[in-house]
């Protein structure tokens, strides 16, 4: 137990048997993915509808976006391990999350397409189209100093074999999925009914929340998420200019680079191919020069199951593009005569997983005790199988409609129901094995490598959007028929994909266990 532990289970006492700064953490957590997937609810429609970018660029901006916001966490992990401590690095963070989403407030006119010499030209505001970038920029430090840290934080108010930690983090993780559900239904009724400004200022709002709980309930976590060594973040580096003011600096700076970097998307991938490959050499090199064997092993079988998420996340996040373009285009959405925005059907995950974590959490206790609960390797494995069969559910659905602009809902609603099947086996289980195999002076930048392995998936997810993109005027779709054989033949594809993946993980499972030396 560090004493970090010590503090803060001493400091807040418990709530439903677990430390009480578990509570400030899941809503702190829970505000901040309001905002997160509030905004990311509406993003796409702003993008198509708003900027009128054709659906490839659109998805191509929407995936350089949702894959930085993961890479920045491994940067926010490790200023966290050496000088921040989570704590002051999620306070950042929320300050540069409320900043950004206050921005994408300011939406200016709809663009407009004109025809010029023959071609079709769409005329945006330059000014409207900048503040747009700067403030993806600023999201995407803000989540890199938080997510992560927020992360490590629940996991440092657990002594090392605290058999409720587990447990703890399924609580948190529904945390972020209330979070996500209230966002997505608010920020997409509000565009619905208000229109962008509305939807992004509820995001704002959120998060604004989320640092009011987070200051307010410091005393509850203790010493957990102090930095390491204090004396170092009060060093002088120049005149009046200490390491913690020259870290928000750096950090700063880091946003002028992600608002060029979103104008020159064709380097996130190689940013993010260059962060992967030092991620590998960086944990290799640790294992090996600072590890026994034992801890060696766990570091690496936990670097090896986090590239699980490349596929897992590439396919799952469809969601917040080209399925949410689907379900606008192809799916029948009226329920008792009402029709239920697109964006809306962003919350059914969360909804989902609100429903099924506690189940899922019971579920696993109760095979734990018959000694036949899955490894996690083996719960990876079942979560790419589930993300698969979600897939043909949906191809299945589109093949018997018998208008390409009425797919059944209940279709689209058993992909979710799989998919989230999926994510509670990989996702919150994920976090869980990052704070238990990692060596602890490590964890934050490993949660960090963790999204990094997010951020591959989700850069890749917009990719595979991209491929489902089809012909569009004014941000409608020309041709729903070509429309949804698109998106047919690309989900299909995934489908296959994901359950051939998912098999050889379940071969691979046994040999990973052997690797982890008796942690679950
Ligand atoms: N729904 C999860 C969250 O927002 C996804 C995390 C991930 O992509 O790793 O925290």
């Amino acid at each position: 137990m560090t004493d970090s532990t010590l503090t803060a289970s001493a400091a807040g006492g418990e709530f439903l048997g677990h430390p009480r700064g578990l509570v400030v953490c899941f809503f702190t957590e829970m505000w901040e993915r309001f905002s997160y997937y509030g905004m990311r609810a509406l993003l796409i429609f702003y993008l198509t509808q708003h900027f009128l970018f054709s659906d490839q660029v659109a998805a191509g901006i929407y995936g350089a976006y949702i894959s930085l916001v993961y890479i920045t966490p491994v940067l926010g992990g490790i200023v966290a391990d050496r000088y921040l401590g989570a704590k002051r690095a999620v306070t950042l963070g929320a300050v540069l999350l409320i900043a950004g989403h206050t921005g994408m407030a300011f939406e200016g006119a709809t663009a407009v397409e004109t025809v010029v010499d023959g071609e079709t030209v769409v005329l945006r505001d330059p000014l409207y189209l900048q503040i747009f970038y700067f403030s993806l920029a600023l999201i995407i430090m803000g989540v890199g100093f938080l997510k992560a840290n927020i992360s490590t934080l629940v996991g440092s108010l657990y002594r090392q074999n605290d058999p409720r930690r587990d447990g703890g983090f399924t609580l948190f993780y529904m945390g972020i999925n209330v979070g996500s559900m209230f966002g997505a239904l608010i920020c997409g009724f509000l565009l619905e009914f208000g229109g962008f400004s509305w939807g992004f200022g509820a995001a704002s709002l959120g998060m604004l929340a989320g640092l009011i709980v987070f200051l307010r309930g410091q005393r509850l976590l203790g010493g957990a998420g102090d930095p390491a060594k204090p004396e170092l973040l009060k060093r002088r580096l120049a005149p009046g200019i200490n390491t913690e003011w020259a870290i928000y600096l750096l950090a700063l700076a880091g946003v002028l680079v992600f608002w060029q970097l979103m104008q020159h998307r064709a380097l996130v991938g190689g940013l993010l191919g260059a962060f992967l490959t030092l991620m590998i050499l960086v944990v290799v090199g640790y294992s090996f020069l600072r590890c026994g064997r034992e801890d060696r092993n766990r570091m690496l079988v936990c670097l090896f199951l986090m590239s699980y998420q490349i596929i897992f996340w590439g396919l799952f996040e469809q969601t917040g593009s080209s399925l949410n373009l689907m379900t606008d285009r192809n799916v029948d959405r009226e329920v008792l005569g009402f029709e239920i925005p697109a964006a809306a059907f962003q919350s059914v995950n969360a909804a989902f997983i609100i429903l099924l974590a506690p189940l899922f959490s019971m579920l696993w206790i109760g095979l734990g005790r018959r000694g036949i609960e899955p490894s996690t390797p083996m719960k990876f494995a079942l979560a790419l199988i589930q993300l698969g069969l979600g897939f043909l559910l949906l191809v299945y659905g589109a093949s018997i409609a018998d208008n390409p602009v009425a797919v059944g809902l209940i279709w689209l609603i058993l992909l979710y129901l799989l998919h989230t099947m999926g994510e509670l086996c990989i996702s919150p289980v994920g976090l869980s094995m990052t704070t238990k195999l990692s060596v602890p002076s490590v964890v934050g930048m490993m949660m960090g490598c963790w999204f990094l392995a997010s951020a591959a998936g989700n850069f890749v997810s917009g990719q595979i959007a991209a491929m489902t993109g089809s012909e569009t005027v004014g941000g409608e779709v020309v041709d729903p028929a070509a429309s949804l054989a698109a998106y047919v033949e690309v989900y299909s594809a995934a489908g296959w994909y994901s359950i051939g993946f998912g098999v050889l993980a379940m071969l691979l499972a046994p040999l990973l266990k052997y690797f982890m030396h008796g942690v679950r």
